[in-house]
C-alpha cells in the first residue's frame, strides 16, 4: 500500500516527498529523529518518546512544534495509512540554506517530516541472537538521537559482514550498548544495565523493561558492566523499540545462557508484551 507522509505541513505521498539539497540534515546531519512503535494503531510510550523527541531538539537548539502538534501528526498519520503495527519516525532537521556555513542562520524553519511503516510484531519468545565485541567508536553525546549515523552504520555494517546480529559496544572496557540497542546483562539474579549519561542513547524500552523488572521484584543496577566480567554473564538481552526484548546466545565464541533465552530475559519478554497489550488497550 502506498504510504502517505507528512513534510513540512502537507500530507503526500511518500514517493512525492521531497527536501532541498541545501538543507541542513542533508549537508551536515544537522537533525534529530525519533522512532514511534505503534500496536493496533496506538502509539506505545508516546508520551517518554515526545518527551525525548523535545530534549534531542533542545540540545541543539532547534525550534520545532511542540508535543500536541506532533500528537496531531502522529493521529493523521495513522488514520492516514491504516497500519495497525507500524513504526512512526520523525525526523527534525534545522532547515534549508544555500549559504553553506556551520554556523547557521537565526531565522531557519526547520524541516519537518513524518513517515511510518510497518512493523512485523511478535508475540512469542524471540529466539537468541548472535552479537561481536567492539569499539565504540562513536562520539561523546550518544545520549542526542541524532540523524548522524555514521559510526553505528560502519559497526552494523562490520558485524553483519561477520554473521552477527548487532555489534556489542565497550569504551575503556565498559559495556556501553550496541549500534541500535541498549544492553542489560544478568549476573546473579541481578541485572545491569549501562546509566543514562552521554555514552548511550536512553532508550525508551530500557527504562520500559526496568520498571517491568522492578514490578517483577528483580533488582536492576544502572553500573556499567566490565567487558572482563562477560565470562559471568548469565544471560545477555538488547532492548529497542523495534526488537523489543531481544536474547543474546553469543558473543563471539562466548556461549551465555546455554544459547537460549535465559529464565529472566523470558520473564522480560513477556512482561513486555503483556504492557503492548495493557498501555496499547489490546483486547
Ligand atoms: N541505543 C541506540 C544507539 C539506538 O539507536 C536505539 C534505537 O534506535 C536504542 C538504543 C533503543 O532506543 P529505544 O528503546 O528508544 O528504541
Amino acid at each position: 500500500m502506498p504510504i502517505t507522509v507528512f513534510l513540512n505541513g502537507q500530507w503526500i505521498a511518500a514517493e512525492q516527498a521531497k527536501i532541498s539539497v541545501f538543507d541542513r540534515g542533508f549537508l551536515f546531519a544537522d537533525g534529530i529523529y525519533e522512532v514511534v512503535p505503534v500496536y493496533q494503531q496506538r502509539p506505545f510510550l508516546l508520551v517518554e518518546h515526545l518527551a525525548r523527541l523535545q530534549r534531542s531538539l533542545s540540545a541543539l537548539q532547534i525550534n520545532a512544534p511542540d508535543n500536541s502538534f506532533w500528537q496531531a501528526v502522529i493521529s493523521e498519520l495513522l488514520e492516514r495509512n491504516g497500519l495497525a503495527d507500524a513504526l512512526v519516525y520523525i525526523q527534525v532537521t534545522r532547515g534549508a540554506e544555500a549559504n553553506r556555513s556551520h554556523l547557521a542562520g537565526a531565522d531557519l524553519q526547520p524541516t519537518l517530516f513524518a513517515s511510518i511503516s510497518p512493523l512485523p510484531v511478535h508475540w512469542h519468545q524471540p529466539k537468541p541472537v548472535a552479537v561481536t565485541l567492539f569499539d565504540d567508536i562513536r562520539w561523546l553525546r550518544c545520549d542526542i538521537k541524532s540523524t548522524s549515523l555514521l559510526a553505528n552504520i560502519m559497526l552494523k555494517q562490520q558485524a553483519h559482514q561477520a554473521g552477527y546480529s548487532e555489534p556489542l559496544l565497550q569504551r575503556d572496557g565498559w559495556i556501553t550498548e550496541g549500534a541500535s540497542c541498549n544492553f542489560f546483562g544478568v549476573r546473579n539474579g541481578i541485572i545491569y544495565t549501562a546509566p543514562k549519561d552521554h555514552l548511550i542513547l536512553p532508550g525508551i524500552s530500557r527504562d520500559h523493561v526496568i520498571q517491568l523488572a522492578q514490578q517483577l521484584g528483580l533488582e536492576v543496577r544502572e553500573q556499567a558492566f566490565a567487558v572482563t566480567d562477560l565470562a559471568e554473564l548469565d544471560e545477555l538481552f538488547l532492548t529497542s523499540s523495534s526488537r523489543e526484548v531481544q536474547p543474546v546466545g553469543r558473543i563471539d565464541d562466548m556461549i551465555i545462557a546455554d544459547g537460549q533465552c535465559g529464565p529472566l530475559t523470558a520473564q522480560l519478554v513477556t512482561a513486555y508484551h503483556a504492557s503492548k497489550r495493557t498501555l496499547c488497550e489490546i483486547s
